[in-house]
């Protein structure tokens, strides 16, 4: 038995004024301080207005949120006691107010316990929704929050089917205030998801279509939308690309490239998108020999014309490339960057993340300890896969 879980989306330009259409009295409002400046926390709290509800901010959400964040927004709606909780930002703001509003709707529950098999309780108490400012992460539609765990320095992937909001608002005004370097590194973040998503092991007919036409969308508009913040059109469909991608490998899955991006985040600090951006031409790579089918499917989406499957596959990897020098992202983690001596220091340490990972262990290829050893350096020193 499967299922698509998924929340209402609300999209296109002005989706943000569905809240003026919301019931309720109380509002928590969850974001970040880059947002209050950008005056979009005055747009929402506007349209509240209308709706005749009140609200509450916290705008203290760190990039990949803590533990000890989340548990001071917990406390927040202890006191506050809202019927509406709105996480509004990019994939940090949104993780932080799912994580909250499940450890507040299940107070016998410790973060570590949430987890996919376990059922939890929610919409008790207040109700959810997600009010995406980037194109990238796709947690405005997902089940799962990355939180990350302070003692440990490590990342958590909490998942529980039933962490879905009650609508997503994805209004590509929003995303119109990120500056070019932001649009790249989430737009590939999206990439990462709707390529990972067509070749995991749980792919599937709904995932796959979604996956399939975000791909599209991605290598058509995310150049314009680099290049040009007020491109509308590339805006839009960007924003909707991203949230299809998330759509489509929360009913499915990751793989490596995540848990590359995962464990990097989590010893170097450096973005998830950038990442995940930065391995995807040598995870398709690696995927070749199990994957070849479903890759050149995707390469004959972009318009490569090439009937043999490995070859069509290889090309989808120097396309994306191609794509990734256009938009400025590097195209290794030595050039993202990380200096040598401490990627060899931690190299131990990268390794064994990556077998805790859950994205990196549902990769179709599976990998052997040699593998995944020679994939992170290929990925370090810029050298194409080809084993
Ligand atoms: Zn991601």
């Amino acid at each position: 038995m499967w299922f698509f879980i998924g929340p209402k989306v609300v999209f296109g330009e002005d989706a943000l004024d569905y809240l003026e259409q919301i019931r309720g009295s109380k509002t928590l409002i969850v974001t970040d301080r880059i947002i209050v400046d950008l005056g979009i926390v005055d747009k929402v709290k506007d349209k509240l207005k209308i709706a005749g509800i009140e609200c509450e901010v916290f705008d203290e959400v760190e990039p990949d949120p803590s533990d000890v964040t989340v548990m001071r927004i917990v406390d927040k709606l202890k006191s506050y006691e809202p019927d509406w909780i709105l996480g509004l930002g990019g994939g940090s703001s949104m993780d932080a107010a799912k994580t909250a509003w499940v450890l507040w709707e299940n107070p016998d529950k410790r973060m570590e316990d949430i987890n996919a098999f376990t059922p939890v309780m929610v919409n008790q108490k207040a109700r959810l929704i997600t009010v995406a400012t980037t194109s990238g992460t796709g947690s405005e539609v997902t089940w799962a929050t990355v939180v990350t765990n302070t003692k440990e320095h490590r990342k958590m992937i909490l998942m529980a089917k039933e962490i879905v909001p009650f609508a997503a608002i994805v209004d590509p005004k929003l995303t119109v205030s990120m500056p070019p370097k932001l649009t790249a590194v989430t737009g590939m973040d999206a990439l990462t998801h709707a390529v990972e998503s067509y070749i995991n092991s749980w792919k599937n007919d709904f995932s796959d279509a979604l996956a399939m036409r975000s791909i599209q969308l991605i290598f058509e508009y995310l150049p314009r939308a680099c290049m040009n913040s007020d491109d509308m059109e590339a805006r839009t469909k960007m924003a909707n690309a991203a949230t299809m991608a998330g759509l489509s490998f929360g009913n499915s899955s990751v793989g490596i490239a995540h848990g590359v991006a995962h464990s990097v985040g989590a010893v170097f600090g450096l973005p998830h998108g950038l990442v995940c951006g930065v391995a995807l031409p040598y995870v398709i790579e690696y995927n070749i020999s199990t994957s070849a089918k479903f890759l050149a499917e995707l390469a004959e989406l972009i318009g490569i014309k090439e009937q043999n499957e490995k070859k069509a596959a290889k090309m989808l990897a120097d396309r994306t490339r191609q794509l990734m020098m256009e938009i400025g992202i590097p195209l290794s983690l030595k050039e993202s960057g990380i200096v040598e001596k401490d990627f060899k220091e931690n190299f131990g340490r990268l390794i064994r993340m990556i077998y805790e990972d859950a994205s990196a262990t549902l990769n179709p290829r599976s990998f052997t300890r040699e593998e995944i050893e020679k994939i992170y350096q290929c990925i370090y020193y810029g050298k194409e896969i080809d084993f």
